[in-house]
């Protein structure tokens, strides 16, 4: 069941080593009705695709895997169901999560905020792993149109429609959060750009690549 993204987690949950301490972060991929998860309590690199739980969308169910899901379930399944993404990071990378012990949302201070939206919102504070949390979550992305969210008090949210994209943009939120709050501990107030700005490095971003 859901091979292909189970494989996904095994190759990309090691990327979250460099971005939250300990084991604090979690990643999924979705398929349909079910989504591929990093299970709990175990380091990033130490568990297979047999390991990988895969938990269903509609109750939050572990239907296969041998390890126990994230505690953090509750909030994939919660946003599965609100959002048509297929894949989510969630961390306590240390500059976003920053922003949200200010709760404090991130303005467009840099061209490459577009990458999740104009800014990045804060989503109020609930317990981990509660539907009310996935709620909030869901809630302040759609409210700001962005695909990224800090947590009050907790860390960061970041869907995409694939696992590197999420974990690309998870890597730009947080260094958008440093360069936010060392400018602001350089003092005065940081720059940003202007609606009319952020509009046209979006139709440059839907000529950009390969
Ligand atoms: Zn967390």
């Amino acid at each position: 069941m859901l091979e292909p993204e189970r494989r996904r987690v095994v190759d990309r949950a090691p990327a979250l080593a460099g971005l939250t301490p300990g084991r604090t972060g979690n990643l999924s991929v979705r398929s349909d009705d079910r989504f591929a998860v990093t299970p709990t309590g175990v380091p990033y690199d130490g568990f297979d695709t047999a390991d990988v739980p895969v938990v269903r969308i509609e109750d939050g169910e572990h239907v296969a895997g041998g390890m126990a899901p994230s505690s953090e379930v509750p909030m994939h399944a919660a946003i599965y169901r609100r959002e048509d993404v297929d894949a989510i990071v969630h961390t306590h990378s240390p500059w976003a999560t920053t922003m949200a012990v200010r709760q404090e949302e991130l303005p467009p201070i840099h061209y490459m905020i577009v990458a999740v939206g104009k800014r990045v919102p804060v989503a109020e504070y609930a317990p981990y792993g509660t539907d009310e949390l996935a709620a909030n979550v869901v809630e302040a992305m759609t409210e700001a149109d962005s695909t990224a969210c800090f947590i009050e008090n907790h860390g960061l949210v970041v869907t995409a429609p694939d696992l590197d994209t999420a974990i690309e943009d998870t890597i730009h939120v947080e260094s958008l959060s440093r360069i936010y709050l060392q400018s602001l501990a350089a003092g005065g107030e940081p720059t940003t750009l202007s609606d009319d700005q952020l509009e046209t490095v979006l139709e440059r971003f839907e000529s950009y690549g390969q």
